[in-house]
């Protein structure tokens, strides 16, 4: 294929990853468009975003594989958070999530949620490339780019947004084929996009490359990652997926680069949590082709590097020793680590992970609990106690803990589905379907979830509080449902 028409769908991309939501729930008839309330140049409300932003993740959650890693998706938090955090016109709270995907793409859609595939880790040499694209998906989400393009392409031809609509399930699925089906629906007026969209993407980059600055990062990063992704498309048959939704004209790069030069270089110190995080990703989530030699490979050149290279291949190669099962050698490499830096939850997990497979419970509950009374409510040592109770057999440990860790971390999957599995051991059957109900809810699934909680309320003495919990959250869904039928029309 040639690159043209290929670049010309990157809007439609965009804009249908904002629209997605709306066609996952009904594939939508062609007079049926989403009722958002946007007549000619009147712009969505924030809130009306937040909600299609929320119905969206929703969906996200039960359609793609999401990576529920907590120390990899504390740390793109972290590391997003930092960057909002130097941005302007910040309207919405914005959530971060990675997605297990061997292509490097980004998107953001509404209600600051933005989607990052564990690809960029891969192809990020450094902390400041990787923030580089966050921060210009952010750009985007802050100059309201979507529910422009949104408005703009509603006016202009609405009855194409609708037929577009259903391709988003086969787009999340398999990029491939739904590329492909979206080419057909949509030939007919991609080529008014185009221009939108580049000025989009000339914007995202320069208030992208502010915000990277402002927060600390090279804005090298920016040129620096462009031009891989160029190299990669000059030298490979096949386009990476980001420069779909991104295009990459040769003006770009270099306004990006001249935009970079106009900054002196200060050197930006390497970050050890970029590094283990990166490590993390290559040996937890290697993509299905990767050969085992490419992370060693990396981990050999980190071996020669500086100190804090080294550090993350010794992390590198005890996860590798761990997943072959080679646990006395794993520990070996882990406990000095481990011993030099008892806080470290990058280790305390790891090494978790291999007192559970030896069945050593005790050290793993220990660690937890002294490393829990530094870093009380620390949301990753929770969630590794909570699953070591759970094999360890103390049920009533485990659900006590993930009350409380649900109660604070309510969109959090882990949490529910570790309660589930607590309260079912102990035969509280009201308590597992409550759970279970609430992971349904978060992928969007209200019916499901609604009827759950009934049979929960069911189960329990008539009035009692657990009832009138039940029913109150039952109460809570049923609205939610309502207020976002409104977007599924
Ligand atoms: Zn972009």
């Amino acid at each position: 294929m040639k690159k043209t028409p290929k670049k010309s769908l990157i809007a439609i991309f965009i804009s249908l990853l904002l629209l997605g939501n709306t066609s996952l729930f009904s594939a939508p008839a062609e007079d049926s468009l989403p009722d958002i309330g946007t007549t000619a140049g009147a712009t969505l409300s924030i809130n009306q975003e937040m909600a299609m932003g929320d119905l969206y993740i929703r969906s996200i959650r039960a359609q793609a594989p999401l990576i529920y890693d907590p120390l990899l998706t504390q740390y793109i938090d972290k590391l997003g958070q930092r960057l909002v955090k130097h941005a302007d016109s910040v309207k919405t709270p914005f959530h971060f999530y990675l997605i297990d995907n061997p292509n490097i793409n980004a998107y953001a859609f509404f209600g600051g949620n933005v989607v990052l595939h564990s690809a960029l880790f891969r192809y990020s040499r450094n902390e400041s490339e990787l923030a580089s694209v966050i921060a210009h998906e952010i750009s985007h989400v802050t100059q309201r780019h979507l529910a422009r393009l949104m408005e703009d392409q509603q006016r202009k031809s609405p009855l194409a947004w609708a037929g577009a609509l259903g391709s988003i399930l086969l787009m999340m699925a398999s990029p491939q084929a739904g590329m492909a089906a979206l080419s057909g629906t949509l030939a007919g007026f991609q080529q008014g996009m185009i221009s939108f969209t580049q000025s989009n993407e000339q914007e995202a980059d320069r208030i992208g490359m502010q915000t990277l600055r402002r927060a600390g990062f090279d804005p090298h990063g920016m040129s620096n990652f462009m031009q891989m992704l160029a190299d990669q498309s000059r030298y490979s048959s096949k386009l990476p997926e980001m420069l779909y939704t991104h295009p990459l004209p040769d003006n770009r790069l270099a306004d990006a680069r001249n935009r970079a030069n106009q900054y002196s270089t200060k050197a930006i110190p390497e970050s050890q949590d970029f590094l283990f995080a990166r490590v993390r990703i290559l040996t937890k989530y290697p993509p299905e082709q990767e050969q085992r030699s490419h992370i060693e490979q990396l981990l050999n050149k980190y071996r020669q590097g500086t100190a804090e290279e080294q550090l993350a291949a010794a992390y590198g190669h005890a996860i590798l020793l761990s997943q072959d099962k080679k646990y006395a050698e794993a520990r070996t490499i882990l406990s000095p680590l481990l011993d030099k830096q008892p806080d470290n939850t990058w280790f305390i997990d790891t090494m978790t992970d291999i007192d559970i497979e030896q069945k050593q419970y005790a050290n793993a509950i220990t660690r937890l609990q002294d490393a829990l009374k530094k870093q009380k409510n620390n949301p990753i040592l929770q969630i590794n106690l909570a699953n070591a109770y759970l094999q360890a057999k103390q049920y009533p440990q485990a659900s006590q803990l993930l009350f409380r860790y649900t109660f604070n971390n309510p969109d959090d999957l882990n949490g529910w589905t570790l309660l589930t599995k607590a309260a079912g051991k102990q035969g509280k059957h009201n308590e597992e379907l409550a759970a279970y109900a609430e992971s349904v809810a978060l992928q969007g699934k209200f019916d499901m979830a609604i009827e759950y909680l009934s049979k929960a309320s069911a189960l329990v003495k008539l009035g009692s509080y657990d009832q009138e919990r039940y029913d109150a959250r039952i109460d809570q869904l049923r609205q939610l449902q309502q207020s976002y039928d409104q977007y599924k029309k």
